[in-house]
C-alpha cells in the first residue's frame, strides 16, 4: 500500500494546516490581482486545487515556496490550472498531441517582480513562468 493511501484524514487535516501556514499564494501577483481574500489557499494541496475565482494569470511565487521544493514540484500555477499531477497529465497529453501547453503564457510579460526574485523563480520553475523576451 502506497504512503498516500496509509494517511488518515486527521493526519492530512494536520498536513493541510501545514502547507497553509507556509504558503506565499497572498503575496503572488496573481492572487493580489484578484483584489480579495480567496475561499482558500495552498492550490497544490491534493484536496486543494484550482482556485474558483482567480483567472488571470500574471506571475507565480511557488517556485520560492518552501512546499515546492520539499515536494519536488516542477509545475506552477495551480490556483489556474490545478495540482500538479493533473497538470503533469495535461503536459503529457499536450506532448501526444504535439503541442505545448505552455504557448498561451509566452504572450504574457511579468514586471511585477525585481530581477533577484524573478531570476530565483524561473530557476525553481523550469521555465513555466511568463517569457517577458519571447512573445509568440
Ligand atoms: S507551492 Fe504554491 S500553492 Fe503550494 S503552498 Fe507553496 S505557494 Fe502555496
Ligand atoms: S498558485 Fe502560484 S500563481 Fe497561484 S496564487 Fe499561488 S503563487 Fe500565485
Amino acid at each position: 500500500m502506497s504512503e498516500s493511501m496509509k494517511t488518515t484524514p486527521e493526519e492530512k487535516a494536520k498536513r493541510l494546516k501545514m502547507v497553509e501556514s507556509v504558503c506565499i499564494c497572498k503575496g503572488c501577483p496573481t492572487y493580489k490581482a484578484l483584489g480579495k481574500e480567496d475561499e482558500y489557499i495552498a492550490y497544490c494541496f491534493p484536496t486543494r486545487g484550482r482556485s474558483n475565482v482567480i483567472s488571470e494569470e500574471k506571475g507565480c511565487t511557488c517556485g520560492v515556496c518552501p512546499i515546492y521544493a520539499q515536494m519536488k514540484f516542477t509545475t506552477a500555477y495551480y490556483c489556474t490550472r490545478d495540482v500538479e499531477m493533473k497538470q503533469k497529465v495535461a503536459i503529457a497529453e499536450a506532448a501526444w498531441k504535439g503541442h505545448s501547453v505552455w504557448d498561451h503564457l509566452r504572450k504574457r510579460s511579468d514586471t511585477d517582480f525585481d530581477p533577484r526574485t524573478r531570476a530565483k523563480m524561473v530557476k525553481h520553475s523550469r521555465g513555466h513562468l511568463p517569457q517577458k523576451d519571447k512573445p509568440l
